[in-house]
């Protein structure tokens, strides 16, 4: 039987995140991944690190975005060099648009937060300043917010940098599925599909497939899959200089040259296909603030599953009744972001350092009271 200080299962950012801040501080550690590194909804974000809006805050995400945003600074000077993989991440200024009052109260908090984070600014614009930055906004923005600061980067790249970045601190990788868990007197012993390795901590980081884990472990974990599409468009004309955004919709230039555009929120199951419906969804409802969207040439339209629970906050603790099982999933729509400090509270917490008023707020505990499938 193979053994391994720490198990992590999923090959996503979270999970890659975990691994390299647990293989950095000397654990030995074993990714198991069933498909590949950044096969979910890490492979196909947007790659948008913007920290302050779609977070509720203030709310409990304060802490663990703002970190994030500023981890990911710290990664992007250290991981490319050292890896040889370059995710291109960068600084990718932010406009928020509002057409109506109501946009307009959604946006003060990003307002009144702004300040806190290091390195970012907000200015409100009118309409003409803001077509002065992207021409081809709709004449109906009349006004907007500007945030300096924000990045964007490539979220496949980054993952797999991450997954590197463990590796040459000694992690190793196993192309594999588990299947159960059964437990050991420290941690357990992980069943996969090719034989059982033993860890004295075992992590599921496996994004919306989390929930397979309520049979092994005998306790409710209610994270199903959020689908959300994106379309990669050749939109002619000029670079976009940064992210333009309305309501939860966006668009935005990548490192491909094309001009990402999306999204939906679909709870239509474990199903990952591209659908049309959702190709003319978004073309319509980008387009009603980014005209392009409407005549541009889908080059490629992509389809993924972010894992949210029913409150939409991260699951970020121990799994109760088990002894060294953790679970590190939940991140819906900021996973990218959110990555950096959830794979470094899960590093912690697996080396017996954790801080418990830093995840009370994320804590499986919470749905005890749900019946395990
Ligand atoms: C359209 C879209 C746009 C997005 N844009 C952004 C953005 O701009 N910024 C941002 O911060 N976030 C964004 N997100 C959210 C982000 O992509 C997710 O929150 C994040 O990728 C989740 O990462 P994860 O590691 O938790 O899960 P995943 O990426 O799903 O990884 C889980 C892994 O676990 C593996 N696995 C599952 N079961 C098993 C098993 N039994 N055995 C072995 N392996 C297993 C899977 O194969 C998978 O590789 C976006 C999401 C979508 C859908």
């Amino acid at each position: 039987m193979n053994s391994s200080d720490v198990v992590i299962v999923g090959g996503g950012a979270v999970g890659c995140a975990t691994a390299y801040y647990l293989s950095r501080a000397g654990a030995k550690v074993t990714v198991i991944e069933k498909n590949r590194i950044a096969f979910g909804a890490s492979g196909y974000a947007m790659g948008l690190l913007s920290p302050l809006y779609g977070m509720g805050i203030p709310g409990p995400l304060e802490g663990l975005s703002l970190n994030g945003f500023l981890m990911h600074r710290d990664l992007a000077a250290e991981l490319p060099d050292a890896t040889g993989v370059d995710y291109h991440a960068h600084p990718h200024d932010s406009i928020y648009l509002s057409l109506s009052a109501d946009d307009e109260a959604g946006l003060l908090d990003i307002a009144s937060y702004s300040g806190n984070v290091d390195g970012v600014s907000f200015q409100w614009l009118a309409g003409q300043q803001l077509r002065s930055i992207e021409p081809r906004l709709t004449p109906a923005a009349e006004r907007g917010m500007l945030v300096s600061g924000t990045w964007v980067l490539e979220a496949d790249k980054y993952t797999e940098a991450l997954a590197a970045g463990a590796e040459l601190h000694g992690a190793s990788f196993l192309d594999r599925a588990v299947t159960g868990l059964s437990r050991r007197s420290t941690g357990a012993v992980v069943q996969t599909d090719q034989g059982d390795v033993e860890a004295d901590a075992v992590i599921l980081a496996m994004g919306p497939w989390t929930g397979d884990a309520e049979k092994w472990l005998g306790v409710p974990i209610p994270v199903g899959p959020l689908k959300g599409q994106i379309l990669r468009m050749d939109i002619g004309g000029p670079p976009v200089t940064c992210s333009v955004h309305y309501a939860s919709n966006y668009a935005g230039r990548k490192a491909d040259g094309l001009t990402w555009i999306g999204t939906t929120e679909e709870r239509v199951g474990f199903d990952n296909e591209p659908t049309q419906e959702a190709r003319e969804h978004i073309i319509q409802e980008v387009g009603k603030f980014f005209p392009p969207a409407l005549t541009g040439k889908v080059v490629l339209q992509t389809a993924c599953l972010r894992p949210v629970a029913p409150d939409g906050l991260p699951v970020i603790g121990p799994v109760p009744g088990w002894e060294g099982v953790y679970l590190s999933t939940g991140a819906g729509r900021k996973g990218i972001i959110l990555s950096p400090s959830m794979g470094k509270l899960t590093a912690d917490m697996a080396l017996g350092r954790g801080d418990e008023m830093a995840i009370a707020a994320f804590s499986p505990v919470r749905f005890s009271s749900i019946a395990p499938c």
